[in-house]
């Protein structure tokens, strides 16, 4: 079985401080939020746009050229506009699950404008996604509070839209006493209450060039990732995404 490259996705500057210092990862995806000059391992460090771009495009291609000329090379693309700023800004641009790759010829379309890799659609299932033919690297989301929805208002302060900078932390309770966490940016994320978990799928990873591990609010960045090392199937509710769903 070819070894697994892990990747992380962080959201907090916890979690981001944790996982500088594990060499394991090969590369880190962070929101541009959490990163400055004095951010440690810039070679390996994915730069996260917001999703939605439309009240703060300007800013972002400002913050990202400043990102640039700080140090940072890698840029993640959520959707095709992402690719443009991202390349305009200097960076290498990495697709993101959000590019919603389920076929080949998408894979090839984003290959052509220029991506390095790509994290595969996440309604793919595990067979669709060994079959996706590639040149550039691809890998999976492995881990994670995989976001049910993206709403414009927060949920939690009063529907009064989280500004960008601002983070609520939140969580509402839906009707069945389901906890869902919500990272709030000029977006909010309404997080899925269970985990994906397929640290018990290794020989699945394998077939990809790369495994994302993507937090929300973890506090133990190598507590995750030892799981994985260690095929350790955790206790509780847990989730298989869609890769193991319907047909096949
Ligand atoms: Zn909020």
């Amino acid at each position: 079985m070819k070894e697994i490259i892990y990747r992380v996705e962080v959201n907090t500057k916890e979690q981001l401080e944790q996982a500088v210092k594990i060499d394991d990862f090969q590369f880190i995806y962070a929101p541009i939020r959490l990163l400055d000059g004095n951010t440690p391992d810039k070679f390996r460090i994915i730069a996260v746009p917001p999703v939605y771009l439309a009240d703060c495009e300007e800013k972002c291609a400002k913050r990202l050229g400043e990102l640039q000329s700080l140090g940072f090379e890698h840029g993640l693309a959520h959707t095709a506009g992402h690719v443009h700023l991202l390349k305009k800004a200097g960076f290498k641009v990495h697709g993101g699950f959000r590019l919603n790759i389920t076929n080949s010829r998408a894979m090839e379309f984003y290959e052509e404008q220029g991506i390095s890799d790509a994290v595969l659609s996440l309604e793919l299932t595990m067979s669709l996604a060994k079959g996706i033919m590639h040149n550039a690297p691809v890998g999976l989301i492995a881990y994670g509070k995989l976001p049910l929805m993206i709403t414009r208002r927060c949920p939690v302060k009063d529907g009064k839209p989280c500004n960008n900078g601002t983070y609520c932390g939140g969580k509402i309770t839906d009707r069945k006493g389901n906890e869902l966490e919500i990272i709030c940016s000029n977006t909010c994320e309404l997080l899925n209450p269970d985990r994906l978990i397929l640290s018990d799928r290794q020989e699945d990873l394998s077939c990809f060039d790369f495994a994302v591990l993507k937090l929300a609010y973890e506090e133990n960045v190598s507590e995750i990732l030892d799981m994985y090392l260690e095929s350790r199937k955790p206790e509780g509710r847990l989730t298989r995404g869609l890769y193991y769903r319907g047909v096949e």
